[in-house]
């Protein structure tokens, strides 16, 4: 029987990294920019990092975590998300004692098993940022707009971003108190899975995506901005007031409370209304209590995570581009095959340019539409003949000229054109 790929996995071909290598070079660019330095941590951990960060009752480390024992009985987990592993080896490398303020950013892959439907893998690529030390909200403020102006830089349109704020721990705890018990007195509405969330992580409620419950929540569930200090608003009003001063657009988002345990004080998504149900492109928000929480000093933090997926789908992008080359060495005569290949590598060395040579030993016609199929600016033939005299024929594809030069001319040749 065929092996096939593991479902909500997926193969990318040269066509699509071709695609997603630029677009990691314009972030890579970006990040450089911004002051953000990349970090690379391993794609698994020690479970626990996961169940004592994103939450115990959250779904995805309830339910959707790929999670093993190893053989030495420890149990493992690939990755869910990025923010977690980050907050480990800064705290593993006490950072925060050398460096006042770190910020990170990141690109690789993630697991979780969801059920895969367009926009949401079981394997999937996310990039992000982590800014660790700073709890003023000039640092909200820049996240939120670097995560604004990275789909700017890449030209998608539509863009909303939703704004909103837990507050500070007490005012999250005393908010999911009041949330659900306002809407427990509903609860022939909901069914099995809702209510089991209602009982566990009442803030993901606000989430559903039902009429039935929306309505509910919208005549009957208190605001949270009831229950935030006077600190956490103002922390929030500043942060908007810069947004709007960097020409940020912004709906503040009274429901938006994102799903992980450990976010306290801003959170925020982008969202496009071009991506169908799974429309937001990235989230994030401040976890002021995570490095703390999980054995390191206490430092404030704020970060997003976004799709690489999402992004692609958002950009439209088409996947059929052919490889390309510049030179293209079209070999005649099998014999000569020691030339090409010296000649090639010369090139490739000396020039620094894309250099493709058959290896199929395919008839001259055929190696020259091949070399017309990668849009190869010049072919270099090498015949029998004339190699006898040490001559090569150099053909420019552009314009259809060709001429003849002495093999050990080559690279002067094109340095001086
Ligand atoms: P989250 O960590 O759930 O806030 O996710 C951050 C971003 O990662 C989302 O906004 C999506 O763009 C992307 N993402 C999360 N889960 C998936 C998935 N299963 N498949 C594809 N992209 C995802």
């Amino acid at each position: 029987m065929m092996i096939k790929n593991i479902k909500g996995t997926k193969d990318l071909l040269p066509e699509a990294t071709h695609n997603i290598q630029d677009i990691e070079k314009h972030l890579n660019q970006f990040m450089y920019i911004h002051g953000y330095g990349e970090i690379r941590t391993p794609i698994f951990e020690a479970t626990e990092l996961f169940q004592r960060s994103v939450g115990e009752n959250t779904d995805i480390v309830n339910k959707e975590m790929y999670t093993w024992e190893d053989q030495n009985g420890q149990s493992l987990t690939l990755r869910p998300e990025m923010t977690a592993s980050v907050v480990r080896t800064y705290i593993q490398n006490q950072i925060w004692k050398t460096e006042p303020i770190s910020k990170f950013y990141y690109i690789g892959p993630s697991f979780r098993r969801e059920r895969p439907q367009k926009g949401r893998l079981r394997q999937f690529h996310q990039f992000g940022i982590e800014a660790l030390g700073s709890m003023n909200p000039e640092q909200d403020a820049e996240v939120v707009s670097i995560a604004y102006n990275i789909y700017k830089m890449f030209g998608i349109q539509n863009l909303q971003i939703k704004i909103n704020t837990l507050g500070s721990d007490n005012s999250r705890q005393n908010y999911e108190k009041d949330l659900k018990a306002s809407l427990l007195k509903f609860k022939s509405e909901f069914n099995n899975t809702e209510f089991e969330r209602l009982e566990k992580n009442p803030l993901r409620i606000l989430d559903s995506k039902k009429e039935n419950i929306q309505n509910i929540i919208n005549q009957y569930a208190p605001n949270i901005m009831d229950y935030i200090s006077i600190e956490d608003q103002k922390h929030f009003d500043e942060v908007t007031n810069i947004l709007k001063s960097m020409d940020i657009p912004f709906t503040h988002d009274c429901k938006l409370v994102r799903g992980l345990d450990y976010y306290n004080r801003t959170v925020f998504e982008v969202i496009s209304n071009e991506l169908g149900a799974q429309d937001a492109l990235c989230g994030g928000g401040r976890y002021d209590n995570l490095v703390k929480q999980l054995g390191g000093d206490s430092i404030p933090a704020i970060g997003f995570a976004a799709g690489m997926e999402r992004l692609i789908l958002a950009m439209k992008l088409t996947k059929n581009q052919n490889m390309e080359t510049d030179i293209y060495i079209v070999n005649i005569k099998q014999e000569l095959i020691n030339n090409s290949m010296k000649l090639a590598d010369d090139i490739r060395k000396e020039l620094g340019v894309a250099v493709y040579l058959d290896s199929l030993r395919r008839s001259l016609k055929s190696q020259m539409r091949h070399a017309n199929k990668m849009n190869a600016k010049f072919v270099i033939i090498l015949d029998a003949e004339t190699i006898k005299n040490n001559e090569v024929i150099i053909k420019d594809m552009n314009n259809n000229t060709q001429q003849s030069i002495n093999i050990n001319n080559i690279i002067s040749h094109f340095t001086s054109d």
